[in-house]
């Protein structure tokens, strides 16, 4: 992701603050020790206004995160959910970026977060049509020599602060040998995902993605391209994937709220079909782009829309999908 543009306001802690005082203390024990629980979700431009993707799921993983930490949020999941649709409102914005975050916050340098309190925010960012520029031209990854962080060790269906200092090791390896990103391992050896959005496999027509006991962060898009294959009438496997897998793959794509539907062409130096996205990964992209953009009724009920003329049940649609359960 580019620097962002900032925008007018955050909410945090209950009040919509202007940007520049939305400030965390340096002894916050989120900041020392990686205890803060966080999403990526967008804004989408619609006929009937912007709408924010898949809302009442992103916040009840935010929830279930915190559950995985013992962190309180003092706030429900429908008050976060409508805090976020006033930060898109309040800054005019139509496609964003929005990120929630909570963490525990300045109190004590135990480990034992006990005494802190706990902080939230909603950050929104104005962003162009492509966070990455990926979903166009696709993006060149390498097989990382780190590992996906393992149930052994931390929960990796959450998503935590602290976790990401490993995407950001393979993300940095991705780099310094020429790639864009990287698909992470997981301890059995399969392939896991990528550093912030999960991997799907396109071979002899059918659709394959692995299950949250491959140590995924199970995706909110993933989710969403599974029902979309089945709409299309993709079949579809949910099984480990090998290394294998991707080595005989006729189509690989990452999926993810930042990075959309982003084509694989290139798996260190092993050109996928022609290098260009192939056709099953831009038939799901097209569709997923038109329901993003509230273009298909049958997905409208992924929209929470922003405009305050619409009634509330309108505006917070339940989203029907099992990823409270991360
Ligand atoms: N895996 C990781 C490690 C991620 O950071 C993300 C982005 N949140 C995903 C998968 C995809 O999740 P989603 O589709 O809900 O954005």
């Amino acid at each position: 992701m580019p620097p962002f543009n900032t925008t007018d306001f955050i909410w945090m802690n209950g009040e919509m603050v202007p940007w520049q005082d939305a400030q965390v203390h340096v002894t916050a024990h989120g900041l020392h020790y990686g205890t803060g629980v966080f999403e990526g979700m967008r804004s989408y431009e619609t006929p009937d206004g912007p709408a924010i993707f898949r809302l009442d799921a992103h916040m009840r993983r935010l929830h279930a995160s915190a559950r995985g930490y013992e962190m309180p949020i003092p706030y429900s999941v429908e008050a976060l959910s409508e805090a976020a649709l006033e930060v898109v409102r309040r800054n005019g914005l139509e496609n964003s970026y929005l990120r929630p975050i909570a963490f525990f916050d300045t109190r004590s340098f135990a480990v034992w977060p006990r005494e802190c309190p706990v902080s939230v925010a909603i950050i929104a960012v104005r962003i162009g049509a492509y966070i990455t520029g990926g979903p166009e031209k696709g993006v060149r990854i390498t097989l990382s020599s780190v590992r996906r962080i393992d149930a052994s060790t931390l929960p990796p269906y959450v998503k935590a602060a602290g976790h990401y200092t490993n995407s950001v090791r393979a993300v940095q390896e991705a780099q310094r040998r020429g790639f864009d990103d990287a698909v992470l391992l997981n301890s059995r050896g399969d392939a896991a995902e990528g550093s912030g959005a999960n991997l799907f496999v396109v071979r002899d027509g059918t659709l394959i993605t692995n299950d949250v006991d491959a140590s995924i962060v199970v995706g909110i898009t993933r989710d969403s391209v599974l029902r979309i294959a089945r709409d299309l009438g993709v079949p579809v496997q949910v099984r480990p994937i090998s290394v294998g897998d991707l080595e005989v793959a006729d189509e690989l794509f990452f999926a993810g709220t930042a990075v959309e539907i982003t084509p694989i062409t290139e798996l260190d130096g092993r050109v996928l079909g022609d290098g260009t996205p192939g056709a099953i990964t831009r038939r799901l992209q097209q569709t997923f782009m038109n329901a993003v953009h509230g273009r298909l009724p049958q997905y409208r009920e992924w929209l929470a829309y922003a405009r305050s003329d619409d009634s509330s049940s309108a505006r917070l649609p339940a989203s029907g999908v099992a990823v409270g359960s991360v």
